[in-house]
């Protein structure tokens, strides 16, 4: 049977990028054998405030995170489309230029619970497989609709990504760092230090711009 390595997809707000999205791609992309992951900042994130750093510097401390590492690449394309980043659009024009090539949406269990308020979601699993990457041992009853299409799609063999171009959902344990982009905003606006929580080029970037900064610190800190 023909099998063709999957392109995965990580979408996020990336504001910004940190250990956690960044453990959990490196280990999909070895664990499942994946071609590459596309990490996909969203311009306009539809189900939550706009992001606080500017698309320019969420892709700037894109870029220097994953500068070098093999099969990671950033995508830019939410940035350049107008109006509200939707996923299906995003994964309509992947599809649009990778023909039958597998695509994996990844998403962290948290996003995948979400699932159904996202615009247009049914098409989503039409257009790319779900890999949903949970904490070992980390349990969830998923009702309803999206329980539904979790039990009559999901796969355990993830050599089956690359058999079909989309359709399937599995659900991989991975590495799961409990750091979140908002506690890093949180204590940078305390004028905490992100050390560890973010690679060090990152992180030379958010003490260079002060962009996460309470004003007030950042006065205080000049003086
Ligand atoms: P925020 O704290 O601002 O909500 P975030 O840290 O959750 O941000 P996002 O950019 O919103 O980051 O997340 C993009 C994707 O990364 C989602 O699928 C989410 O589930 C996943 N993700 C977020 N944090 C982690 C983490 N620590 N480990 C693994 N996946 C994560």
């Amino acid at each position: 049977m023909l099998t063709e390595r999957p392109t995965g997809v990580l979408g996020g707000t990336f504001d910004p990028i940190h250990v956690g999205h960044l453990r959990t791609a490196c280990e999909l992309l070895a664990g499942l054998d994946l071609a590459e992951i596309r990490f996909i900042p969203a311009r306009l994130p539809p189900h939550r405030p706009p992001a606080a750093a500017p698309e320019a510097l969420r892709l700037r401390m894109l870029e220097a995170a994953i500068r070098d590492v093999p099969g990671f690449r950033v995508d830019d394309r939410e940035l350049r489309r107008t109006g509200p980043s939707y996923m299906v659009d995003t994964l309509q024009s992947l599809r649009d230029e990778l023909g039958a090539r597998p695509l994996c949406l990844i998403l962290g269990f948290d996003a995948f619970m979400g699932l159904p308020t996202w615009h247009r979601w049914r098409e989503i699993p039409g257009l790319a497989h779900l890999v949903v990457a949970r904490r070992p041992g980390f349990a969830a009853t998923v009702e309803g609709e999206l329980g539904e299409l979790l039990a009559a799609r999901s796969i355990r063999d993830p050599a089956l990504l690359g058999r079909v171009a989309a359709g399937s959902i599995l659900v991989r344990d991975v590495t799961r760092l409990e750091v979140s982009a908002s506690a890093i905003r949180d204590l940078m606006a305390k004028g905490g230090d992100p050390r560890y929580l973010v690679p060090d080029a990152v992180r030379e970037l958010l003490l260079k711009t002060h962009v996460y900064a309470n004003p007030e610190e950042v006065r205080f800190s000049a003086q």
